[in-house]
């Protein structure tokens, strides 16, 4: 089958080698432009959230490019990602595309349903290409997680503006390219040095810290949100992600297939704020606010689509968060209609906040 599926971030370099090992013929969608969020959405209801539409993009790109088959992620709960899914495999239906689509989601109806789904999924592959693809794509989702972290902490450090942002991008092209344990683990290691090697050592003190919670999707996604971690760094501002591709993962797929998956810690962190899940990542922007303020962190950014239901309420939540733990959170709301221009100013404004406020603490320190 030629299989076509969404854009999170770089995470299509780990689904290409998933893709390939389950004997897919992958069909990656060109990254999501202003295009893509047009022609998604152009056709799909006004009032449904924007990753929606990007998503609806990103299919029919897939499409034009020659792919029989959508995969799409599913789920159940109080959000509307449960018939996300549904509605799209109607839109395009609607539109005539002769496509298969395959809704990816921890199976409830039992173990037959559940073979009938895995036999859909897995392809005419034997074992051991699948447990290789499976091994690879794992590696290179952590691998990406890893250097994208390590990037996030050398970007406000950078000698040169850009250069961390271009030799991730070369070293994640390597990932992708590599077809082995081994050559992965060596561009990880040369990525690493070299990524190091750019730090500009006067700048390696005083860089402001601020965490990022919000909806997956528009957290991880460059394009939605308008490359935040990037424009954040070249403020000179460190980011610490609360979301990890590999750790949603494990949580949401492998342990919740198997019922291990549990809230017990999320909703530690949230007590007094939030008392349950109340979908999407709702009570995760509210739990991680807190430990991030525990953490002294200078900021916590919190980014939502607009009209998305868990991050509305727990956008209501976090001013309290903001007041009881004294630490600045700023909520950024992301549609289709959004500028930059206004988007860059708010950042700035809220980091010049960080910094007078850091240079205040560090004056009272000092009397
Ligand atoms: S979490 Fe929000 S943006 Fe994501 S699918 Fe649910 S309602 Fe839409």
């Amino acid at each position: 089958m030629k299989v076509t599926f969404p854009h999170l971030g770089h995470a299509y370099i780990a689904i290409e080698a998933l893709l390939q090992g389950l004997g897919h013929e992958p069909i990656t969608p060109p990254l999501t432009t202003k295009r893509t969020l047009e022609w998604g959405s152009r056709l799909s209801p006004e009032e449904t959230c924007l990753p929606f539409k990007t998503i609806l993009g990103n299919m029919l790109e897939g499409i034009e490019l020659g792919a029989d088959t959508v995969y799409m992620i599913g789920g159940w709960g109080p959000c509307r990602l449960g018939y996300y899914a549904e509605i799209q495999r109607i839109i395009l239906a609607d539109l005539g595309k002769q496509v298969e689509f395959i809704t990816l989601e921890v199976p409830r109806g039992g173990p037959s349903q559940a073979w009938q789904r895995l036999r859909k999924i897995v392809g005419s592959t034997d074992v051991k290409s699948l447990v290789q693809g499976a091994v690879l794509s794992w590696t290179k989702l952590k691998i990406i997680d890893e250097l994208e972290n390590l990037s996030l902490w050398v970007r406000p450090r950078e000698r040169e503006r850009g250069s961390t942002s271009r030799l991730l991008e070369g070293q994640l092209q390597r990932i992708r390219e590599a077809q082995s344990i081994r050559a992965m683990a060596k561009v990880r290691d040369r990525a690493e040095l070299a990524l190091q090697d750019l730090i500009d050592p006067k700048l390696t003190s005083d860089i402001l810290r601020v965490g990022l919670v919000g909806e997956i999707y528009v957290a991880a996604e460059p394009f939605v949100n308008l490359r935040l971690e990037e424009r954040l760094g070249y403020l000179g501002v460190e980011v610490v992600r609360t979301i990890h591709l590999p750790q949603w993962v494990e949580d949401h797929i492998f342990k919740n297939a198997l019922g291990l998956y549990k809230q017990a810690s999320l909703k530690r962190s949230a007590a007094g704020y939030l008392e349950g899940f109340v979908g999407g990542h709702g009570l995760e922007s509210v739990a991680r606010s807190v430990d991030l303020a525990r953490q002294e962190l200078d900021g916590i950014i919190h980014i939502l689509p607009l009209a998305c239901m868990p991050e509305v309420i727990a956008q209501g939540i976090l001013p309290k968060v903001s007041a009881d733990k004294g630490i600045p959170i700023m909520s950024l709301v992301v549609d289709e209609h959004g500028g930059e221009i206004g988007f860059q100013t708010r950042l700035e404004a809220f980091v010049d906040l960080l910094q007078r406020r850091a240079s205040l603490c560090a004056a009272n320190r000092s009397i």
